[in-house]
Protein backbone atom coordinates (compact mmCIF):
# COMPACT_ATOMS: atom_id res chain seq x y z
CA UNK A 1 0.00 0.00 0.00
CA UNK A 2 1.87 3.03 -1.42
CA UNK A 3 1.73 6.23 0.24
CA UNK A 4 -0.56 9.03 -1.38
CA UNK A 5 -2.00 12.32 -1.19
CA UNK A 6 -5.75 13.44 -2.42
CA UNK A 7 -6.50 17.20 -3.38
CA UNK A 8 -10.11 18.37 -4.01
CA UNK A 9 -13.19 20.47 -3.30
CA UNK A 10 -16.06 20.20 -1.12
CA UNK A 11 -19.34 21.62 0.06
CA UNK A 12 -20.18 22.78 -3.06
CA UNK A 13 -16.13 24.03 -4.06
CA UNK A 14 -16.34 26.40 -1.07
CA UNK A 15 -13.61 24.51 1.12
CA UNK A 16 -10.39 22.99 -0.48
CA UNK A 17 -9.53 19.84 0.59
CA UNK A 18 -6.46 17.57 1.37
CA UNK A 19 -4.98 14.36 2.84
CA UNK A 20 -2.56 12.47 2.68
CA UNK A 21 -1.10 8.90 4.05
CA UNK A 22 2.73 9.09 4.74
CA UNK A 23 3.48 6.27 6.66
CA UNK A 24 6.06 4.38 4.57
CA UNK A 25 7.48 8.23 3.65
CA UNK A 26 8.39 8.91 7.39
CA UNK A 27 9.18 5.40 8.27
CA UNK A 28 12.09 5.69 5.50
CA UNK A 29 13.12 8.82 6.45
CA UNK A 30 13.73 7.86 9.90
CA UNK A 31 15.17 4.72 8.59
CA UNK A 32 17.92 7.16 6.55
CA UNK A 33 18.93 9.55 9.04
CA UNK A 34 18.72 6.46 11.84
CA UNK A 35 16.77 9.42 13.62
CA UNK A 36 15.62 8.93 17.27
CA UNK A 37 12.04 8.58 18.16
CA UNK A 38 11.19 12.44 19.06
CA UNK A 39 13.79 13.45 16.05
CA UNK A 40 11.68 11.01 13.70
CA UNK A 41 8.33 12.88 14.42
CA UNK A 42 9.92 15.92 14.09
CA UNK A 43 10.72 14.91 10.76
CA UNK A 44 7.77 13.29 9.93
CA UNK A 45 5.27 16.39 10.32
CA UNK A 46 7.57 18.70 8.59
CA UNK A 47 7.98 16.46 5.53
CA UNK A 48 3.91 15.38 6.05
CA UNK A 49 3.20 19.20 6.22
CA UNK A 50 5.66 20.19 3.20
CA UNK A 51 3.64 18.02 1.34
CA UNK A 52 0.03 19.58 2.51
CA UNK A 53 1.36 22.76 1.41
CA UNK A 54 2.57 21.26 -1.89
CA UNK A 55 -0.94 20.62 -2.79
CA UNK A 56 -1.82 23.98 -2.61
CA UNK A 57 0.22 25.88 -5.10
CA UNK A 58 0.31 25.53 -8.96
CA UNK A 59 3.27 25.52 -11.36
CA UNK A 60 6.04 25.53 -8.60
CA UNK A 61 8.67 23.02 -8.58
CA UNK A 62 9.45 23.02 -4.30
CA UNK A 63 8.58 24.20 -1.28
CA UNK A 64 10.41 24.69 1.52
CA UNK A 65 9.16 24.14 5.14
CA UNK A 66 11.32 25.18 7.98
CA UNK A 67 10.57 25.21 12.05
CA UNK A 68 13.39 26.98 13.39
CA UNK A 69 13.61 26.75 17.34
CA UNK A 70 15.44 27.34 20.14
CA UNK A 71 15.33 23.67 21.75
CA UNK A 72 18.01 20.40 20.73
CA UNK A 73 16.01 19.74 17.30
CA UNK A 74 17.62 23.33 15.79
CA UNK A 75 16.02 23.49 12.31
CA UNK A 76 13.74 21.23 11.09
CA UNK A 77 12.91 21.23 7.27
CA UNK A 78 11.24 19.54 4.71
CA UNK A 79 11.53 20.35 1.15
CA UNK A 80 8.58 18.96 -1.75
CA UNK A 81 8.00 19.01 -4.58
CA UNK A 82 4.48 19.15 -7.01
CA UNK A 83 5.42 15.02 -7.77
CA UNK A 84 4.75 14.41 -4.81
CA UNK A 85 8.79 13.82 -3.52
CA UNK A 86 9.85 15.06 -0.07
CA UNK A 87 13.06 15.40 1.91
CA UNK A 88 13.77 16.15 5.71
CA UNK A 89 16.46 17.21 7.67
CA UNK A 90 17.21 18.59 10.81
CA UNK A 91 19.90 19.88 13.57
CA UNK A 92 20.20 16.65 15.75
CA UNK A 93 18.95 13.19 14.48
CA UNK A 94 19.26 11.90 17.99
CA UNK A 95 17.31 14.20 20.22
CA UNK A 96 16.68 12.02 23.86
CA UNK A 97 13.24 11.89 24.74
CA UNK A 98 12.08 14.55 26.81
CA UNK A 99 9.64 13.16 29.73
CA UNK A 100 6.79 14.18 27.70
CA UNK A 101 7.34 12.10 25.69
CA UNK A 102 8.21 11.48 21.76
CA UNK A 103 4.84 12.74 20.41
CA UNK A 104 5.06 16.04 21.90
CA UNK A 105 7.48 18.17 20.00
CA UNK A 106 7.48 21.04 21.68
CA UNK A 107 10.04 21.19 24.10
CA UNK A 108 12.68 20.05 21.56
CA UNK A 109 11.62 22.56 18.92
CA UNK A 110 11.46 25.16 21.94
CA UNK A 111 10.71 28.89 20.94
CA UNK A 112 10.99 30.39 16.88
CA UNK A 113 9.55 30.91 14.14
CA UNK A 114 8.54 29.07 10.88
CA UNK A 115 9.14 29.81 7.53
CA UNK A 116 7.80 28.85 4.24
CA UNK A 117 9.95 28.98 1.34
CA UNK A 118 8.42 28.50 -2.49
CA UNK A 119 10.41 29.32 -5.29
CA UNK A 120 8.20 30.78 -8.06
CA UNK A 121 10.94 30.97 -10.97
CA UNK A 122 14.34 30.30 -11.11
CA UNK A 123 15.88 32.51 -8.79
CA UNK A 124 12.94 34.02 -7.54
CA UNK A 125 11.80 33.03 -3.61
CA UNK A 126 8.67 33.53 -1.76
CA UNK A 127 9.28 33.98 2.09
CA UNK A 128 6.60 34.02 4.52
CA UNK A 129 7.75 33.70 7.95
CA UNK A 130 5.34 33.56 11.12
CA UNK A 131 6.09 32.88 15.14
CA UNK A 132 5.91 29.63 16.56
CA UNK A 133 2.45 28.64 17.97
CA UNK A 134 3.39 25.58 20.20
CA UNK A 135 6.07 23.97 17.92
CA UNK A 136 3.72 20.89 16.98
CA UNK A 137 3.63 21.83 13.77
CA UNK A 138 -0.04 21.94 12.54
CA UNK A 139 -1.14 24.90 14.72
CA UNK A 140 2.19 26.62 13.68
CA UNK A 141 1.29 25.72 10.48
CA UNK A 142 -2.55 27.28 10.54
CA UNK A 143 -1.48 30.37 12.03
CA UNK A 144 1.07 30.64 8.61
CA UNK A 145 -1.92 30.55 6.81
CA UNK A 146 -4.25 32.52 8.43
CA UNK A 147 -1.64 35.80 8.81
CA UNK A 148 0.59 35.43 5.48
CA UNK A 149 -1.99 33.90 3.34
CA UNK A 150 -5.33 35.14 4.73
CA UNK A 151 -7.04 31.75 4.75
CA UNK A 152 -8.77 30.16 7.28
CA UNK A 153 -7.15 26.43 7.36
CA UNK A 154 -7.59 23.56 9.59
CA UNK A 155 -4.89 21.49 9.59
CA UNK A 156 -3.63 18.04 11.36
CA UNK A 157 -0.24 16.33 10.82
CA UNK A 158 0.02 13.34 13.49
CA UNK A 159 1.59 9.49 13.70
CA UNK A 160 2.08 6.34 15.72
CA UNK A 161 5.17 4.88 17.04
CA UNK A 162 5.76 1.55 17.49
CA UNK A 163 8.81 0.39 18.58
CA UNK A 164 10.25 -0.31 15.38
CA UNK A 165 9.54 3.12 14.54
CA UNK A 166 6.78 4.98 12.51
CA UNK A 167 3.96 2.60 12.27
CA UNK A 168 1.71 5.12 10.81
CA UNK A 169 1.45 8.79 9.50
CA UNK A 170 -0.32 11.63 7.44
CA UNK A 171 -1.97 14.77 8.06
CA UNK A 172 -5.21 16.96 5.99
CA UNK A 173 -6.01 20.55 5.32
CA UNK A 174 -8.74 21.73 5.09
CA UNK A 175 -9.45 25.33 3.54
CA UNK A 176 -11.97 28.02 3.54
CA UNK A 177 -12.25 29.62 0.01
CA UNK A 178 -13.38 33.30 0.31
CA UNK A 179 -17.09 33.79 1.03
CA UNK A 180 -17.66 30.37 2.76
CA UNK A 181 -20.13 31.49 5.78
CA UNK A 182 -18.60 31.22 9.31
CA UNK A 183 -21.40 28.76 10.41
CA UNK A 184 -19.41 26.42 7.50
CA UNK A 185 -16.27 27.04 9.42
CA UNK A 186 -17.45 26.41 12.80
CA UNK A 187 -18.76 23.10 12.01
CA UNK A 188 -15.48 22.11 10.59
CA UNK A 189 -13.78 22.97 13.27
CA UNK A 190 -16.24 21.23 15.57
CA UNK A 191 -15.37 17.86 13.74
CA UNK A 192 -11.84 18.49 13.24
CA UNK A 193 -11.62 18.78 17.55
CA UNK A 194 -13.55 15.50 18.05
CA UNK A 195 -11.11 13.40 15.67
CA UNK A 196 -9.54 10.62 17.46
CA UNK A 197 -5.58 10.76 16.77
CA UNK A 198 -5.00 10.78 12.91
CA UNK A 199 -1.47 8.32 13.73
CA UNK A 200 -4.50 5.52 15.14
CA UNK A 201 -6.16 6.33 12.16
CA UNK A 202 -4.13 5.65 9.68
CA UNK A 203 -2.78 2.67 11.86
CA UNK A 204 -6.53 1.33 11.70
CA UNK A 205 -6.31 1.59 8.11
CA UNK A 206 -8.52 4.75 7.24
CA UNK A 207 -7.75 6.17 3.86
CA UNK A 208 -6.91 9.75 2.82
CA UNK A 209 -10.21 10.09 1.16
CA UNK A 210 -12.39 8.25 3.97
CA UNK A 211 -10.28 10.81 6.81
CA UNK A 212 -11.87 14.13 4.24
CA UNK A 213 -15.33 12.20 4.35
CA UNK A 214 -15.04 12.48 8.64
CA UNK A 215 -14.19 16.08 8.14
CA UNK A 216 -16.52 17.31 5.99
CA UNK A 217 -19.40 16.60 3.41
CA UNK A 218 -19.83 16.56 -0.69
CA UNK A 219 -16.03 15.51 -0.79
CA UNK A 220 -15.03 15.23 -4.35
CA UNK A 221 -11.58 14.37 -5.22
CA UNK A 222 -9.90 15.99 -8.28
CA UNK A 223 -6.39 14.47 -7.86
CA UNK A 224 -4.78 11.54 -6.47
CA UNK A 225 -0.32 11.54 -5.85
CA UNK A 226 1.44 9.00 -4.94
CA UNK A 227 4.34 10.34 -2.59
CA UNK A 228 7.26 9.03 -1.07
CA UNK A 229 11.00 10.22 0.25
CA UNK A 230 13.38 10.85 -2.52
CA UNK A 231 16.62 13.10 -2.01
CA UNK A 232 17.87 14.63 -5.72
CA UNK A 233 21.29 14.53 -4.41
CA UNK A 234 23.92 13.47 -6.55
CA UNK A 235 28.10 12.79 -6.50
CA UNK A 236 28.36 15.49 -9.23
CA UNK A 237 26.41 18.15 -7.16
CA UNK A 238 29.17 17.36 -4.26
CA UNK A 239 31.54 17.28 -6.55
CA UNK A 240 30.33 20.63 -8.04
CA UNK A 241 30.22 22.34 -4.24
CA UNK A 242 33.97 21.12 -3.79
CA UNK A 243 35.27 22.95 -6.39
CA UNK A 244 32.83 26.21 -5.18
CA UNK A 245 35.32 25.96 -2.03
CA UNK A 246 38.07 27.52 -3.96
CA UNK A 247 41.35 25.77 -5.63
CA UNK A 248 43.70 26.98 -2.09
CA UNK A 249 41.28 24.92 0.38
CA UNK A 250 41.24 21.94 -1.85
CA UNK A 251 44.68 21.92 -2.22
CA UNK A 252 45.12 21.96 1.38
CA UNK A 253 42.46 19.22 1.82
CA UNK A 254 44.78 16.78 -0.86
CA UNK A 255 47.34 17.69 1.56
CA UNK A 256 45.72 16.89 4.88
CA UNK A 257 43.11 14.17 3.91
CA UNK A 258 43.06 10.97 2.85
CA UNK A 259 39.47 10.86 2.42
CA UNK A 260 37.26 13.78 2.04
CA UNK A 261 34.15 12.88 3.38
CA UNK A 262 30.64 15.13 2.70
CA UNK A 263 27.44 13.88 3.93
CA UNK A 264 24.28 14.86 2.59
CA UNK A 265 21.73 16.39 5.35
CA UNK A 266 18.51 15.48 3.52
CA UNK A 267 19.25 11.62 3.22
CA UNK A 268 22.57 11.10 5.08
CA UNK A 269 24.18 9.68 1.92
CA UNK A 270 28.07 10.09 2.31
CA UNK A 271 30.06 10.96 -0.84
CA UNK A 272 33.48 9.99 -0.52
CA UNK A 273 36.22 11.85 -2.16
CA UNK A 274 40.21 10.23 -1.97
CA UNK A 275 42.89 12.39 -2.96
CA UNK A 276 43.46 12.05 -6.80
CA UNK A 277 39.70 12.55 -7.00
CA UNK A 278 40.31 15.72 -5.33
CA UNK A 279 43.10 16.75 -7.36
CA UNK A 280 41.16 16.31 -10.15
CA UNK A 281 38.72 18.50 -9.53
CA UNK A 282 41.18 21.63 -8.83
CA UNK A 283 41.01 22.47 -12.38
CA UNK A 284 37.41 23.05 -12.00
CA UNK A 285 38.20 24.82 -8.57
CA UNK A 286 40.71 27.43 -10.67
CA UNK A 287 37.92 27.85 -13.01
CA UNK A 288 35.45 28.90 -10.58
CA UNK A 289 37.65 31.17 -8.72
CA UNK A 290 38.38 32.63 -12.12
CA UNK A 291 34.39 32.74 -12.65
CA UNK A 292 33.79 34.20 -9.08
CA UNK A 293 36.61 36.69 -9.41
CA UNK A 294 34.87 38.59 -12.18
CA UNK A 295 31.84 38.65 -10.43
CA UNK A 296 32.93 40.62 -7.74
CA UNK A 297 30.98 43.70 -7.15
CA UNK A 298 27.87 42.24 -8.70
CA UNK A 299 26.57 41.00 -5.97
CA UNK A 300 26.89 37.65 -3.83
CA UNK A 301 26.04 35.05 -5.70
CA UNK A 302 23.21 32.70 -3.77
CA UNK A 303 24.96 30.92 -1.61
CA UNK A 304 24.95 27.19 -1.35
CA UNK A 305 22.06 25.39 0.51
CA UNK A 306 20.93 28.94 2.03
CA UNK A 307 16.95 29.19 1.68
CA UNK A 308 16.26 28.35 -1.89
CA UNK A 309 14.25 25.19 -2.10
CA UNK A 310 15.65 24.83 -5.59
CA UNK A 311 18.90 24.21 -3.58
CA UNK A 312 19.39 20.96 -2.36
CA UNK A 313 21.10 22.14 0.68
CA UNK A 314 24.18 21.00 -0.55
CA UNK A 315 25.85 22.12 2.92
CA UNK A 316 28.24 19.14 3.13
CA UNK A 317 30.50 18.49 5.79
CA UNK A 318 34.20 17.78 5.26
ZN1 LIG B 1 20.66 13.51 -0.41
Amino acid sequence: MNDYLVRGLALGGSVRVVAVRTTQTVEAIRVAHDASPISAVALGRVATAALLLGATIKDQQQIGLQLNGDGPLGEVYAIADANGHVRATCGDFRVETPETGPQKLAPAIGLGRLAVIKRLHEGEAFRGVVPLVDGEVASDLALYFHQSEQVPSAIGVGEKLSAQGISAAGGFLVQALPNVDPETLARIEQRVETLPSLGELFALGVTPEALLDRLVDDVEILARTEVGFHCPCTREHYARLLCTIGAAELQTLTEEQEITELTCHFCSAVYRFDREQIGALLYGARMWDEASSHEQGEGEAEPAGADGPGDDGGTGEA
